[in-house]
This record gives structure tokens, C-alpha cells and sequence, in this order.
């Protein structure tokens, strides 16, 4: 991947003038199934962008109540949109509740905000990545449909999900109008998210980047990653999969502790049993477990770079700590 940085072939992508940038957006593209993409900064960013590019000010724009773009997103789409986040509820898998995404939807009526877009996280993050399958998508697909309502996929992990499932993500974004995915986190790029859709909205999209400051130029440098990613780490989740599985084996013989809920992916939440997930998290770290606290549970994730090894000394550290107290 630094190889590849280094050799990239760079134009002024201000001017969509980036060899390497157009590259990677065509390539991003054909993986989606979608007309076109383009290169943002972050997942964060994708996600605005969409909702610029889809929605008027004032729409409410529907999402889970468990959220990124709900949760961890600064606001973005209240601050700088000025649309109202609505939520229904996300069911452990990171479903939404489909009697309620109906109810709540809003009929057209001057009295009301328009419902502009429904949002979908695939993998759900904060429901422990878990997968919405091609039916969990079609059901939402057809009540968008019913009232003409567009879907965007935060989709920062949408290779996990497809892999997961053993089919290409193009088959999973084809449920939705527009989906962003990271080149970040799992597929180990530094930098960047890619959003696709079609070539029309892509248009728009252009502009809304602009307008958050996201036009780059000499980007190549870092879509250079992206195409290595793309091309070199997709399959190869699978393993973070395998190693997270492995990780919940181990964690059940631990005494006390909970999977909340047993992982799909490469995430793995856990709760200890009477003890403070904060103060776990410092004494793993202190043990050179690096993980996370996320509202009382703990969070593991599996990714390149971490082996079968690592995860059986990280579950013999974990041992020690619930055995002795932390
Ligand atoms: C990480 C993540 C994002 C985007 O995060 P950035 O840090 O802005 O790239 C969006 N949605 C989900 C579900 C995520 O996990």
C-alpha cells in the first residue's frame, strides 16, 4: 500500500483531473453496482454529502435510534443539513422496526416536514456488526417505495456484511439508492470513504462536497490506498471473522462475561459480570490489549495485522484480570 502511494499518478481532482482518484471512484462504482462514486474524506463526510444531495432543508431524515449517523456524527446533519434526524427503533440486529418506520413516515401534508431519506447501517456498528440481509433490505426497500422515499447505506463496513454473507456488496447496495463505504478501518487505508450512486446524484454530490470544504486536489496520493485496498483486503475479512469468532469461543468459558450479542463480523462486544467496563479497558490496556468502552460494554475488533496468536493472548490477559480483579 505505501508502494502504491508512492507510484500514484496525480492530476487536480478539483478539475476531476486525478487519474488515481478517477480510478478509484469507477472502481468503487463497478464494486457497488452503482453509475458513479466519489471520493470523500471520511465515512462522516459520505454521509452529509448523501443527505445534502438527497434531501431539502427542513426534511427529516429517518434513521435507526442506535445510529452513526445518529450518534457519532457530530450533528452534522442538524448543524450544516438543517434536517431533523427521526429515529425508529433498531432491533438487536440493526433492523428497523418496520411497523414503525410506516407509522412514522410522514404523509404529504403542508402541516408536516417532507420525509426525504431512510438510512440504513450495514454493518450495524453499535448493534455489534451485525449484517442486514438482502430480505432485511428488501422489506425496508419496499416501504421506501410505497411513498417514494430514497435509501442511503452507511455502509462503512459493507464488505463485512458481504463477505459475511458469501455474496458481492454490490448485491446489498443494489436495495439502496446511494451507499457510502470506509477504505478506512477494515480495508486499512488511511485515509477516505467512497459514496456511490447514480450519475445524476453523484452530480449534486460533487457540490455538496465543495461546499464542506471536501474538494481535494493532488488526492491520488491517498486513492492510490483506496485502489490497493479495494483490490488487496476485501477477502481477506473473512479472517477477521474467523479471529472474532475465536475471541467469542474463548470469551464464553470466561466466567461472567456476556456477549452483547454474539458476533456476525469483526466486531465483538462483551459485558464482565459487577465490573466496570472502563476500568477493564485500563487494565487491558496496561497489558497491551488496546480496545474500547462503549457505554458499559467492552469492544473487541478483529483486523489485519491481528492473528489467532493474539487473540488467545488477549482472552489469557482477559482471564487473568476477571480472575484477580482489576
Ligand atoms: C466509522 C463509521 C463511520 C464513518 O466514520 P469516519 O470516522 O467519519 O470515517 C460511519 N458509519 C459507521 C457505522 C461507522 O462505523
Amino acid at each position: 500500500m505505501r508502494r502504491a502511494i508512492a507510484d500514484a499518478e496525480l492530476g487536480d481532482d478539483v478539475f476531476a483531473e486525478d487519474p488515481s482518484v478517477n480510478r478509484l471512484q469507477e472502481l468503487a462504482a463497478e464494486m457497488m453496482g452503482k453509475e458513479a462514486g466519489l471520493f470523500v474524506s471520511s465515512g462522516t463526510q459520505g454521509n452529509l454529502v448523501a443527505m445534502l444531495s438527497h434531501c431539502q432543508r427542513g426534511d427529516e431524515v429517518m434513521c435507526g435510534d442506535q445510529a452513526h449517523t445518529l450518534l457519532y456524527e457530530a450533528g452534522g446533519a442538524w448543524a450544516v443539513g438543517g434536517f431533523g434526524l427521526r429515529t425508529v427503533r433498531n432491533d438487536s440486529r440493526g433492523r428497523l422496526d418496520a411497523g414503525e418506520l410506516r407509522a412514522t413516515i410522514r404523509p404529504d401534508d403542508e402541516h408536516f416536514p417532507r420525509t426525504g431519506l431512510i438510512c440504513l447501517e450495514n454493518t450495524h456498528n453499535r448493534c455489534g456488526g451485525a449484517v442486514l440481509s438482502e430480505e432485511d433490505l428488501s422489506s425496508v426497500r419496499d416501504i421506501a417505495d410505497q411513498h417514494g422515499i430514497p435509501i442511503h447505506v452507511d455502509g462503512a463496513r459493507i464488505f463485512n456484511a458481504a463477505v459475511a454473507l458469501g455474496i458481492p456488496a454490490s448485491r446489498l447496495a443494489d436495495y439502496s439508492d446511494s451507499i457510502t463505504f470506509c477504505l478506512s478501518k477494515g480495508l486499512g487505508a488511511p485515509i477516505g470513504s467512497v459514496l456511490c450512486g447514480s450519475r445524476d446524484f453523484i452530480k449534486r454530490a460533487r457540490r455538496a462536497r465543495k461546499v464542506l470544504g471536501g474538494g481535494m486536489r493532488q488526492a491520488g496520493i491517498i486513492a492510490a490506498a483506496g485502489i490497493y485496498a479495494l483490490e488487496n483486503m476485501v477477502e481477506r475479512l473473512a479472517d477477521d471473522h474467523e479471529n472474532a469468532r475465536v475471541a467469542a469461543v474463548g470469551l464464553r468459558e470466561i466466567p461472567g462475561i456476556t456477549l452483547t450479542p454474539s458476533p456476525q463480523t469483526n466486531l465483538v462486544y462483551f459485558t464482565v459480570e459487577g465490573r466496570d467496563a472502563e476500568k477493564m479497558v485500563a487494565a487491558l490496556e496496561e497489558r497491551g490489549v488496546i480496545c474500547f468502552d462503549e457505554s458499559g460494554r467492552i469492544r473487541w475488533v478483529t483486523r489485519y495485522g491481528i492473528e489467532r496468536e493474539d487473540i488467545e493472548e488477549a482472552l489469557v490477559h482477559l482471564s487473568a484480570i476477571v480472575r484477580d480483579g482489576a
